[in-house]
């Protein structure tokens, strides 16, 4: 089984020459830097101190061969390892609190078994999730550190360990690229990061013809997710939720009434991040209430 490893981007663009390529159907390793490009290597390293325009370089792009613009590439998240230790840093003005930092500071969490060590009396089991996962772009040019329709720094941390990530295709060969592992993340990000790794993930991608997606969807051992980014909270809430009356309408044979009610009853709207200059959203609806595969 092959690992991709070394060749990365820092924007996910409409058209980039293919760094890498896979089979329809392959199974593969990724081994990615963390989202500072290994640049913070020890406490002393603050971010102030680095290169933020190569933040989050992601391991890519991918050529996926069979896929098409408007088709869908399936991606399913088989393992994720770490290297053994994370970094957190907190700056001013970093994260929803940033105005109470008053000078930049550095942490390295070191990673043991199943555990971030955070502090001697605080072990955190790990929350294994991949940040940025995206793919070319339709047409404008989108820094790594920003997410999409596209995908990109979702930073959704359900993008785990036997999840299904649905992403559309907008270019011939997709353009798939993965970087910015967590070891742990709660929903938001407040402090404007996860406990942030290298290492890699295993994967396996699957071209699906004849249907077509307008953004991101996730799929769980118990949920579907809408993901939506947009430049405010009310604004990703109206997509994430159209976008999942749509598919409760389609999938269940509903008018919009009712399954905007469906939606009321049994659907809850989480949020995935808050700190990556645009807001993205999520709805989730329990598998349950789905009798066929839902793409
Ligand atoms: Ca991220
Ligand atoms: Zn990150």
């Amino acid at each position: 089984m092959k690992t991709l490893k070394g060749k990365v981007i820092y924007y996910f663009k409409p058209n980039e020459d293919f760094n890498y390529e896979v089979e329809d159907g392959e199974t593969f390793w990724i081994e990615t830097d963390d989202c500072y490009s290994g640049q913070i290597s020890s406490e002393k390293i603050l971010r102030t101190d680095i290169d933020i325009s190569i933040m989050d370089a992601a391991v890519g792009p991918i050529r996926v061969k069979n896929a098409e613009a408007s088709d869908i590439i399936k991606i399913e998240i088989i393992d994720i390892k770490f290297a053994d230790h994370g970094v957190m840093v907190t700056s001013i003005n970093l994260g929803v609190l940033g105005d109470h930092i008053t000078a930049p500071n550095t942490k390295i969490i070191p990673i043991e078994a199943n555990y971030a060590i955070f502090n001697n009396k605080i072990k955190l089991p790990l929350t294994p999730m991949i940040g940025v996962i995206g793919v070319a772009t339709k047409s404008e040019e989108i820094h790594c550190a920003k997410p999409g329709d596209h995908g990109g720094n979702m930073d959704t941390k359900e993008v785990t360990i036997g999840s299904i990530v649905y992403l559309p295709v907008f270019q011939k060969g997709a353009g798939l690229a993965i970087s910015d592992l967590h070891a742990c993340m709660g929903d938001g990000e407040l402090s404007g990061t996860g406990i942030e790794t290298a290492g890699k993930v295993k994967l396996k991608v699957t071209v699906i013809k004849g249907k077509s997606i307008k953004r991101p969807i996730i799929e769980t051992k118990d949920s579907i997710f809408t993901i939506a980014t947009a430049k405010t909270l009310e604004e990703g809430i109206k997509i994430a939720s159209l976008d999942m009356v749509t598919i409760l309408m389609k999938q269940l044979n509903l008018n919009f009434p009712d399954a905007y009610r469906l939606l009321s009853a049994t659907c809850d709207i989480r949020i995935s991040q808050v700190v990556n200059g645009v807001f993205t959203l999520k709805v989730r609806a329990p598998k349950s209430l789905f009798t066929n595969a839902i793409i």
